[in-house]
């Protein structure tokens, strides 16, 4: 391809902190009624100063961290003027020239893609277009919520790339537990802006893309409003490609927003993008500059969560996981956590028979690993229940995981006993019970069957003695079907094969 793609992402994500961002107002509209969880202030009255949260400027110093920033020392707000239904005050307080984290970067396949800003603002309200009716409805909930808005420098290449971006972001912001970042849900909003440029035309340094001699540079667009991880992709695709086939057929490009219409599968213009120039930005003048002293930086570091890339590796370190189990285990903070609990319940049940941990811990973090993806990773992504409402309990699971490593249960009745689990939860011990799975390996008992089942199938049985060995496989079914299922395969086969003999 003769051209460049250039991409720079600008996301914002909303804070879960317990009010809003400049007053007391509960931050969780979650299930509430419109215009409820509202005052005076986030209404913006005439008359009413604005607060700053202090957990939501903690926060956003924790994201800078997290993403290797710099951490300014006198920050401020700003306002940025436009005219919005949903913006009550007729601007926004967010923060221009001084943002509370600049310059730093994350890594997408061990690459770093360099951040130029992660600033702190107010959220807006939300409007409601009722379908058939001439009027709209707006709901300001929404207004005053904590905004991070994160500007990567335009060092993006390909769509790939800004998709694992933004997902690994979205990570990191739960992993520190400051935000649930649902896209579909708008609590984290991608934009992309994207150009396309003619190889060797066009260079990047000190932040900026500039031509190259007389080159004269293609505009930008900025996608906007895509509500999940899919679109997201299948826009910047879209929009690469019309923009280079617009290049070829010599049509002009404009700089303009665009939006993603997703039944037809194509980009759409919105609006001719302001220049910031239009925002008029200027300080706000309610709220006196922030002093960020390197004593508060440091006890907020002393207190960050770890991060997927540490976790995954202290995974494979301390449990003794596979990369592949690590990385799927230590992806979702919920499911990490649960499965340290599960390993924790396994060794001191380890430890409590009087074996060594270390003796076992491989063969039952492998075991364990096993189950967790097999069964509980698998249900999770199939959409089951979530693990903060799953009915199995980490102790339960690990018990479960035990009868199965103590051979107590054959393959099938484990199934049974965990999609029992899945329902209502409970015992694994006594599932086995009450359902009578416990596995038979008692030789006397099972030669009896087997001798049953030899009786009854002597055709097969002369097959096999002539060398047809594949009707073990029948006779083995025979036997299980006998024992329902509950006949310890290995003790199993090994008499059957001799009794035949
Ligand atoms: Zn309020
Ligand atoms: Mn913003």
């Amino acid at each position: 391809m003769p051209y460049d793609v250039i991409i720079g992402l600008e996301i914002h994500a909303e804070l879960k902190t317990k009010s809003k961002m400049f007053c007391s107002c509960n931050n969780d509209a979650q299930g509430k009624a419109p215009n409820t969880t509202v005052c005076p202030i986030c209404l913006a009255h005439p008359g009413t100063l604005p607060v700053p949260n202090k957990q939501a400027i903690e926060w956003t110093i924790l994201i800078g961290l997290a993403l290797n920033c710099k951490i300014r020392e006198l920050s401020k707000f700003d306002r940025k003027n436009y005219f919005y239904p949903d913006l009550p005050k007729g601007y926004q307080i967010s923060q221009y020239d001084l943002p509370i984290a600049y310059d730093g970067f994350l890594e997408v396949d061990d690459k770093p893609i360099l951040i130029t800003r992660v600033h702190l603002e107010e959220d807006t309200g939300k409007l409601i277009h009722p379908a058939g009716k001439k009027h709209s409805l707006v709901d300001y909930n929404r207004a005053g919520t904590p905004l991070v808005e994160l500007v990567t420098e335009p060092v993006i290449r390909d769509t790939a790339t800004a998709k694992k971006f933004a997902q690994n972001y979205q990570q990191i912001l739960r992993f520190l537990n400051i935000a649930n970042a649902d896209m579909e849900k708008g609590e984290m909003r991608c934009e992309a802006n994207i150009s396309v440029q003619e190889k060797g035309k066009w260079k990047y340094a000190n932040g900026q893309i500039s031509p190259v001699g007389k080159y004269k540079l293609n505009p930008k667009v900025e996608l906007k409003n895509i509500n999940s991880f899919k679109y997201m992709e299948k826009a910047i695709d879209y929009e690469i490609k019309r923009q280079i086939k617009a290049i070829k057929d010599g049509e002009k490009l404009i700089q303009e927003t665009r939006g993603w219409n997703n039944d037809k599968g194509v980009t759409f213009s919105q609006r001719t993008k302001e220049t910031s120039a239009d925002y008029r930005y200027f300080p706000e003048p309610d709220i006196p500059p922030l002093k960020i002293t390197q004593k508060w930086v440091d006890e907020i570091k002393a207190h960050m969560n770890e991060l997927p890339e540490k976790k995954i590796k202290r995974f494979k370190e301390e449990y003794l996981f596979g990369d592949r189990e690590a990385e799927i285990l230590a992806s979702d903070l919920a499911l990490a956590d649960y499965t340290e609990k599960v390993i924790m319940e396994l060794r001191s049940w380890v430890t409590a028979t009087g074996d060594s941990w270390e003796r076992q811990q491989r063969k039952l973090a492998k075991a364990a690993g096993n189950w967790l993806i097999n069964e509980l990773f698998k249900h999770l992504k199939a959409g089951g229940r979530p693990i903060s409402k799953l009915k199995i309990t980490p102790e339960n699971f690990a018990e479960f995981i035990c009868l199965v490593y103590q051979d107590k249960v054959n393959s099938s009745a484990a199934q049974t006993i965990l999609a029992q689990m899945f329902k209502k939860g409970g015992d694994p011990t006594d599932i086995m019970a009450e359902l009578g799975l416990e596995q038979l390996d008692d030789q006397a008992a099972l030669e009896k069957i087997i001798a049953e089942v030899i009786l009854k199938n002597q055709k097969q049985v002369a097959e096999y003695r002539a060398g047809k060995t594949n009707v073990l496989q029948f006779l083995v079914g025979q036997v299980m079907a006998a024992t329902r299922g509950k006949a310890n395969p290995k003790v199993m086969i090994e008499l059957l094969k001799n009794l035949l003999k």
